[in-house]
């Protein structure tokens, strides 16, 4: 007898527990897997004394920059640990005796390679000579198949937002080579296309980007945790 009010008890419990714990709901995205283990570096490439790829006077480096911070705030909500090398215009150069350029990505590569980071996302706006290119690119660190299988699951559901036809590849990148943790380069788009840029200036279509993103990072974790 004793031993059914105790099962019954326990039920109980974990009902209760099951009724106050609902899951998270963020702007229509439904989690089923909380990301609160988690912890991301976000890179909002270049800034400072580096404004990148430029186009009809707009500066990659602020489109990365409000990408990036718009991937932050849904990261968060949804509980991850978020690490951004940058949150203004500025380098990471700070402190050098020799070349800026160096100083800023051996700064930056330190960040990515935070020993708490579970993985690094570098964020990058692209440019072409031929200006009907357009769509998302991601990059991954040679002969590592985390690297790809993050690159290929968050291309998955960006390309759909950035009507895109390209399949992520190895890059030989600094940022890639030399950070002691996986990560990606993510090219959401190419400035140099018109139409593209017009899009890209539009505070919904980041926050679309920062979702796609966002989606493949938790297909990501569903399929490896
Ligand atoms: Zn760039």
């Amino acid at each position: 007898m004793k031993k059914i009010k105790i099962i019954s008890l326990i039920f109980l419990v974990v009902i209760g527990i099951i009724l106050i714990n609902p899951m998270r709901k963020i702007k229509g995205v439904m989690f089923d897997q909380p990301l609160d283990s988690i912890t991301i570096v976000l890179d909002a490439g270049h800034g400072g004394y580096d404004p990148g790829a430029n186009a009809e006077g707009v500066n990659e480096a602020s489109l990365n920059l409000a990408i990036a911070k718009k991937l932050e705030s849904v990261l968060v909500a949804s509980g991850a640990t978020v690490i951004m090398t940058r949150e203004s215009d500025i380098d990471l150069a700070s402190d050098h005796d020799g070349s800026v350029k160096r100083a800023d990505m051996k700064k930056r590569t330190e960040i990515l390679s935070s020993e708490d980071a579970t993985f690094f996302i570098s964020l990058h706006g692209n440019i072409s000579s031929d200006n009907s290119c357009h769509g998302s690119q991601i990059y991954y660190q040679i002969k590592d198949q985390n690297s790809k299988e993050l690159a290929m699951i968050i291309q998955e559901s960006l390309a759909k937002t950035t009507e895109s036809k390209y399949i992520p590849v190895s890059g030989d990148f600094f940022v890639l080579n030399n950070s002691k943790n996986i990560g990606v380069l993510i090219e959401y788009g190419f400035l140099s296309n018109n139409n593209e840029l017009n899009k890209l200036l539009n505070d919904k279509y980041q926050e679309a980007i920062a979702y796609s993103i966002f989606e493949g990072i938790n297909n990501f974790l569903k399929k490896i945790i």
